[in-house]
């Protein structure tokens, strides 16, 4: 039997913000932070409840030395975890309060990763988010920032935010240009029940979608994915606390690997889910009982990583 424990782990959507380490935090802050600011509990109802929980951490990422800080703390607070590998994405753009730009932003967290990663051995990629409430002119600034540091620490970009009232239509330039210019991406889609907005992802040329739960809604759709080998995101905690899987009795994960679509299991937000990858795999593995599909979960998450691991 895997001993999920020690097992070195791979976690492919894992967002800086929602993990960031609670004594960091305060440290930040100069103040106390009680865990209901910052993390959900199983009371929690809706996606709009759960990004409440942004509003600390998001204050602790304004300096360059706090992003600094907050990125090797993060690199560190996975070692217990037994992360080998991490693709930790953040949206630059909201970092920008106290007057950084996108560049020294980026810049930070790398130097702040780059440190944690000589400490603790884990590798890392940055994947950068582009917001669904920012302009279109503002996300394109950014593909030119992030584009300087791809190879060089930063893998993929992404598209994160409100879902439902941003479909991914709104962002087709955005996208066009990305795979003009060869930058890999993956796209935060089909959370919250708009399969339309997978499809768009697939025909825009994700090389992943985050999430993709209503993917469950269109068989052709689903084999399409799978013969394009995109990987889906999946995190099942955060999925439950949002409510973009009603139960774990209808969580499409066996679904979606019977299609043999690349699935792979992560975290999404480590501090407000209150979660790491061994509970994660752990709660797969329990839900059901199948070794085998296990190790399928881990084998496409090192298929589908932007940057090739070698494997251990
Ligand atoms: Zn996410």
């Amino acid at each position: 039997m895997l001993n999920i424990h020690e097992l070195p782990k791979l976690d492919l959507h894992c967002h800086l913000d929602g993990s960031l380490s609670i004594p960091m935090m305060e440290r930040h802050l100069g103040r106390a932070v009680a865990p209901a600011e910052v993390c959900v509990d199983s009371g929690c109802t809706s996606l709009t409840e759960y990004l409440t929980k942004f509003d600390i951490p998001v204050q602790c990422l304004q300096t360059a030395l706090h992003l600094e800080e907050e990125a090797e703390a993060f690199l560190e607070s996975l070692v217990p975890d037994h992360i080998r590998y991490v693709e930790v994405r953040f949206a630059p753009m909201l970092s920008l309060k106290k007057g950084l730009s996108c560049r020294a932003v980026i810049e930070s967290v790398l130097r702040g990763l780059a440190r944690g990663r000589e400490k603790t051995g884990i590798s890392f990629g940055v994947i950068t988010c582009a917001m669904r409430n920012f302009t279109p002119d503002e996300n394109l600034r950014l593909l030119d920032d992030m584009e300087e540091f791809l190879g060089a620490g930063v893998c993929a970009l992404d598209l994160a935010g409100d879902e439902s009232r941003y479909p991914n239509t709104l962002f087709h330039e955005l996208f066009e240009e990305a795979r003009r210019r060869k930058i890999p991406f993956t796209i935060h889609s089909g959370e919250t029940g708009n399969v339309e907005n997978v499809r768009t992802a697939v025909e825009y040329g994700a090389s992943r979608i985050g999430h993709g739960l209503a993917l469950i809604q269109d068989r052709d759709l689903m084999q399409e994915v799978a013969r394009r080998g995109i990987g889906i995101e999946m995190c099942p905690t955060s999925n439950l606390q949002t409510r973009a899987a009603s139960s774990l009795a209808e969580y499409p994960l066996d679904k979606f690997l019977e299609a043999g679509i690349r699935v792979s299991i992560n975290t999404d937000n480590r501090t407000v889910s209150r979660t790491t990858m061994e509970q994660e795999l752990t709660l797969i593995r329990d839900l059901y009982r199948d070794e085998e599909m296990l190790r399928q979960v881990l084998k496409n998450a090192e298929e589908t990583a932007f940057l090739r691991q070698p494997s251990v």
